[in-house]
């Protein structure tokens, strides 16, 4: 191979950080249950579609996106879990946390992802950026035993090819002097951004690698991608285009509440009774956290333990159960069968933002929005004075009494899983305000 010549001799006008962690869902739950630990492991058995799949499951070929039927063909003996958002996100927060110990400026990209920028710290950590960004690493994966990847270079999409470059674990920093030998290595479609379309055209201009194409002049990036193509080639030649967004960011987050109950029912009316008191758990968790929530998901699970799950997205962000009973509704009519018998119903408001006052919809009547939002605010302040679901909507009715659900679950019932058993890094005096949450079924 000709030997090729530096795009830049900067090395490092600019230190952008990426952490990527690695089969993140799954790799909570393996902390919290060590005896996962190296097996096949997936996370979303609750919506009967892979979520996340550990690195031994992937090796059979099961990824996000797959049926649970077709997971447990191509792995026997794959460990199936439901999700557990609530905890996900706050590993997220503590591993965010972390990263701002090093630094302030930081976005939080996804659940599992965040950029920050390290310019200008080599003076106050004493150390190269490579050493901080090792550090930061470290730091994760030893308290809260989650691995992590890490990549630094000159800008975002740098750093996310470093990160990337050798998962899991992986750590790459790669200054301005030698960013010609990573893109050299890139394909084209592990750019951030460019997708099997963009890749095609561009293979088409004789570009295979990321390299051929920052090689090639600026207007070629702006004739043949548009502006956006400029932009994607000036980053990966080394230039801060993309700026760190340090806002913080709700709309990964997702709030999940289910429910077993026994017997097990097909009764239609008790079933979703069920399902409808599940949003109202969950709406009442997003109104203290005065989140919204933009999609609804809704599955039951049968005896058998099969979920079936469908999800609607809601036509503005709400948080009253009120403007949503209809969609549960339908959603819960396309999963019910009255033939089979159901021993849960889950929830999972998703896509949560910050709560606006009343956000209204184009077609929809201002004051019917103020209203439910009103309503909902009543109904916490009668539920905060004397219990958890005081009021409620009236097709609970069909649960039966429920005074002793509450005393079971509840807070003076037995200690939660999160009391029982400290995360790591939690002491019994320094505990995360966590929220109520069952124990996980693994089977
Ligand atoms: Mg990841």
């Amino acid at each position: 191979m000709a030997m090729t010549q530096p795009l830049t001799l900067h090395s490092w006008p600019k230190a952008i950080l990426h952490v990527d962690a690695d089969a993140f869902f799954v790799s909570v739950e393996q902390t919290l249950h060590p005896e996962l630990k190296g097996k096949p492991v997936i996370t979303g058995a609750e919506r009967g579609i892979v979520a996340a799949a550990s690195y031994e499951a992937k090796a059979f070929g099961v990824k996000r996106g797959v049926s649970l039927t077709e997971a447990a063909h191509l792995c026997p003996g794959l460990i199936m879990l439901p999700s557990d958002y609530e905890t996900y996100s706050l590993f997220s927060k503590r591993m965010f946390n972390i990263v701002r110990r090093f630094t302030p400026e930081i976005e939080e990209y996804s659940i599992d992802e965040a950029f920050a920028d390290l310019t200008g710290l080599r003076r106050v950590h004493h150390a190269a950026y490579q050493d901080i960004a090792k550090e930061i690493q470290q730091t994760i994966i030893r308290e809260l035993d989650v691995g992590v990847s890490v990549g630094v270079s000159l800008s975002k999409s740098l750093a996310k090819l470093c990160s990337k470059f050798r998962k899991p674990r992986g750590f790459a920093a790669v200054p301005g002097h030698t960013i010609h030998l990573l893109l050299e290595r890139t394909p084209l479609l592990n750019v951030w951004g460019f997708g099997p379309n963009t890749t095609a055209l561009l293979a088409k201009h004789g570009c295979r690698t990321a390299l051929d194409f920052v090689r090639k002049p600026r207007y070629f990036a702006e004739e043949v991608l548009g502006k956006v193509g400029v932009e994607i080639w000036s980053e990966l030649r080394g230039e801060y285009v993309y700026r760190i967004n340090t806002a913080p960011k709700t709309d990964y987050a997702s709030i999940s509440k289910s429910k077993t109950f026994a017997p097990p029912s097909s009764n239609q009316r008790y079933v979703f009774a069920q399902a409808l008191r599940n949003l109202e758990s969950a709406f009442i968790k997003a109104r203290r956290y005065a989140l919204a929530a933009n999609r609804l998901v809704v599955y039951l699970r049968e005896q058998n333990f099969a979920s079936h799950g469908c999800e609607a997205t809601l036509n503005r962000p709400t948080n009253s159960p009120l403007d949503c009973t209809n969609v549960l509704r339908g959603l819960f009519e396309q999963c019910f069968h009255p033939d089979r018998t159901y021993r849960a119903t889950g929830i999972v408001l998703a896509d949560l933002q910050p709560a606006l006052p009343a956000q209204c919809d184009l077609f929809e009547d201002p004051l019917r929005a103020i209203k439910t939002a009103t309503v909902a605010k009543a109904i916490d302040e009668v539920n905060a004075q004397f219990g958890k679901h005081t009021v409620f909507l009236g097709e609970g009715l069909h649960l039966g009494r429920t005074s002793e659900d509450r005393l079971i679950g509840g807070r003076r019932g037995t200690p939660t899983v999160r009391r029982a058993h400290p995360l790591p890094g939690e002491t019994a005096r320094q505990h995360l305000a966590l929220p109520l949450h069952t124990p996980k079924m693994v089977h």
